[in-house]
């Protein structure tokens, strides 16, 4: 009966308009304990820090990095105290460069277990390295993940879903690099990313090297676009209702998985302010003190695992699975 009264739920929403304004979680409307009943989305969190984050690049170099004020283990750790409380399980998509200073975080993730996989190492944009470049950015990190966590790492994210047209050697890289699956990839148009015309929910691609699985940032289609539903700046921009909205349509009425993300410094309303433009502020600062609660209630009304739990349920962790998706002319 739950499961009914999601799918009519979902489906007497207007087609293109978002919930309005006055849509939070304070004044949503009283909802069953569990929407989209039987669907198990994916949770992951890109662990860096406040100043590691694509919008301030250029405000702090790397090289100051070492001597800013890092708060990514206390962050990390509220985190994973709220996912205890939920018994949830999540993927946590590690930057190499935490891993580096703070081994011992990884090893807690690991050891309450979650899943460690590679958020890369210096948190540079895909498409602005050289292939050789990349491929030691991600050697490095999946090497100090392996080290700290003592299990196999197979997934990675690249910074800001940098995977695109211009891009697409990275997954060959991968591949040679042994990781497993990607989730670099997101089906939508944006300013610093997407690949539009990209398959909408998890398919195995295959290169001239060997194949990797995709696993795309999670959206709704509403009539010719694809509309990002799950997670980051699209979770604390928008109203709480967005969210909740576009994955019990995904679950009800697709029956598909969403794939979550969130960043340990978007429940940290104390975090320092650095000084950017107008819309780097805005995207970075905006609802910081309301992620918190919004993730409580996302994980009350949703169920959810790792990555890894997810593919194995598609059968696309190993290579027998169902075959690969039909890809895009561009590929
Ligand atoms: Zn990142």
């Amino acid at each position: 009966m739950k499961n009914a009264a999601a799918t009519s739920a979902a489906a007497e929403l207007p087609a293109v308009a978002a919930p309005g304004p006055t849509s939070d979680i304070e004044a949503a409307p009283a909802r069953p304990a569990t929407s989209g009943e039987g669907v198990v989305n994916a949770m992951s969190i890109d662990v860096e820090d406040y100043f590691h984050v694509s919008v301030f690049d250029g405000i702090v170099p790397r090289s100051q990095w070492a001597a800013m004020e890092s708060r990514v283990c206390r962050n990390t750790e509220r985190l994973l105290d709220i996912f205890d409380e939920f018994s949830v399980h999540s993927t946590f998509f590690v930057l190499g460069w935490v891993a580096e200073r703070f081994p011992h975080l990884v090893s807690a993730i690991a050891s309450r277990g979650h899943e460690i996989a590679s958020h890369g190492y210096a948190h540079r944009l895909v498409y602005d390295q050289t292939p050789a470049a990349f491929r030691d950015d991600v050697r490095r990190a999946k090497r100090l993940l392996e080290d700290a966590s003592g299990a196999a790492v197979g997934g990675y994210r690249a910074p800001s879903y940098s995977i695109t047209p211009r891009s697409l050697w990275a997954l060959d890289i991968l591949i040679e690099e042994g990781y497993t699956y990607d989730a670099s990839i997101f089906p939508i148009r944006h300013d610093r990313y997407g690949i539009p015309v990209s398959p909408r929910e998890p398919f195995r691609i295959e290169r001239s090297v060997g194949s990797i699985v995709e696993v795309p940032g999670s959206t709704v289609r509403v009539g010719p676009m694809n509309l990002p539903v799950a997670g980051g700046g699209y979770f604390r921009i928008f109203p709480y209702g967005w969210t909740r909205w576009g994955i019990e349509r995904l679950n009800t009425l697709e029956q598909h998985a969403a794939v979550f993300y969130l960043h340990p410094w978007e429940i940290d309303p104390e975090q320092p302010r650095l000084s950017a433009g107008a819309l780097s502020r805005f995207r970075h600062y905006r609802n910081l003190a309301k992620t918190e609660s919004r993730l409580r209630a996302l994980l009350t009304q949703f169920r959810f695992a790792t990555v890894r739990q997810l593919l194995e349920t598609k059968g696309l962790t190993t290579s027998d699975g169902p075959a690969s998706a039909a890809l895009p002319y561009l590929w």
